[in-house]
């Protein structure tokens, strides 16, 4: 991962690129983004920078040891710390037996999120953190010498995701850098990290992509047509791992003509419209059972933007915008948090293979219920 590759954030990239080369790097900061903004790109295209024989103002040189080493994402200063869970047989849990995925899931995926983590490390229903015995297993690797005589560069991605013990631990490392060491905490939940180490650290604030650069990252990146990119856009709100996720699932545009069906047979109640629209729901399978479920939540969403009057500042197509200027109504705040939480605990439930026929009914006959609530 190079500058060159991270998409957008072109003046952070800068800033970053500007400290290293009047070394001003800082000892430890936090880069902080939604998912799918590129945070992990950007500390990754940082980390390669610093460790460039040659850098030039613009990027790494590319044709270095150094770069070479990154290139096969080998590079022995290098250490990587993320969220995982413990094995059934080992007494410490430490990352080292996710080592191998996180790299496969690195060099596949430019932008990818928890989801896709716990996808490539089978963690399933399992809970993934951040140990006490990684803490002290980065605190040894910090402690060597460094392969290579410069700097020692740590990502530890989704930091939130440590536990009070270890963040402690962590929090002496932080305050007490052994020589050469850089370490780059990657957040997408600054607000669950303990306030004495945001206070620690300096702050890198990775925004999410505005729709525009996100519409044609997705073109380049899914190989959509430039409208479905647009479109997708819209609905992953800049976040680019959930564009990737959501376009892996057939690499079809979100389906506008099934949710308005949808829609109207949720109001009327149409027992048989009902049916035909699950099995349509249903047989593309489970990720495009999720990208459509998304899709809702995102018109909801919209519906209600509009509604205060803001339909200027819906983020929708020409034939979106126009269906939803007739919807809009049946959504208010009497109604709106309800149907969100249907939607979302619909997504879980298909996520977490439950029959998406069953799902998709339960929820129609709900959101009928809801969209019949008058306005308070
Ligand atoms: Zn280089």
């Amino acid at each position: 991962m190079y500058f060159r590759d991270v998409i957008g954030h072109e003046a952070l990239g800068e800033q970053l690129r500007a400290a290293a080369q009047s070394n001003r790097v800082a000892h430890a900061s936090l880069f902080d983004g939604p998912e799918g903004s590129g945070a992990l790109g950007l500390a990754r295209a940082y980390a390669r920078y610093l460790h460039c024989e040659a850098p030039t103002p613009e990027d790494a040189c590319g044709a270095c040891s150094a770069c070479r080493a990154h290139d096969q994402l080998q590079h022995p200063d290098l250490h990587w710390s993320f969220p995982f869970f413990k094995g059934e047989k080992s007494d410490t849990a430490v990352s080292q037996p996710f080592q191998g995925a996180w790299r496969t899931l690195l060099a596949e995926r430019p932008y990818f999120g928890l989801e896709e983590w716990v996808e490539a490390t089978g963690a399933d229903r399992k809970q993934l953190f951040i140990s006490v015995h990684e803490a002290l297993e980065i605190n040894r690797k910090l402690g060597l010498k460094a392969f290579k005589g410069g700097r020692k560069v740590l990502i530890c991605w989704l930091p939130e995701t440590m536990r009070v013990d270890t963040a402690n631990k962590m929090l002496k490392l932080i305050e007490e850098p052994t020589d050469g060491t850089v370490m780059l905490f990657v957040s997408e939940h600054y607000d669950q990290l303990l306030a004495t180490i945001r206070s620690r650290v300096q702050a890198v604030r990775v925004p999410r992509l505005d729709d525009a650069t996100a519409a044609v990252a997705i073109e380049r990146l899914t190989g959509l047509a430039e409208a479905d990119a647009q479109e997708l856009a819209g609905v992953v709100e800049g976040n680019l791992a959930l564009a990737l996720r959501l376009a892996g699932a057939g690499g079809a545009a979100p389906d506008h003509e099934l949710f308005v069906e949808w829609m109207r047979a949720c109001w009327g109640l149409k027992g048989a419209d009902l049916v035909d629209q699950s099995d349509r729901f249903a047989k593309p399978g489970r990720e495009a059972m999720k990208r459509f479920l998304q899709y809702a939540l995102h018109m909801v969403r919209q519906c209600i933007v509009g509604n205060y009057g803001a339909f200027d500042a819906v983020r929708l197509t020409a034939r979106e915008r126009a269906f939803a200027e007739k919807f809009a109504p049946f959504i208010h705040h009497g109604n709106v948090l309800e149907m969100q939480q249907l939607i979302e605990t619909a997504y879980r439930d298909i996520a977490g293979n439950v029959n998406g026929k069953l799902v998709f009914m339960d929820l129609s006959v709900k959101l009928h219920g809801l969209l019949k609530r008058p306005a308070a």
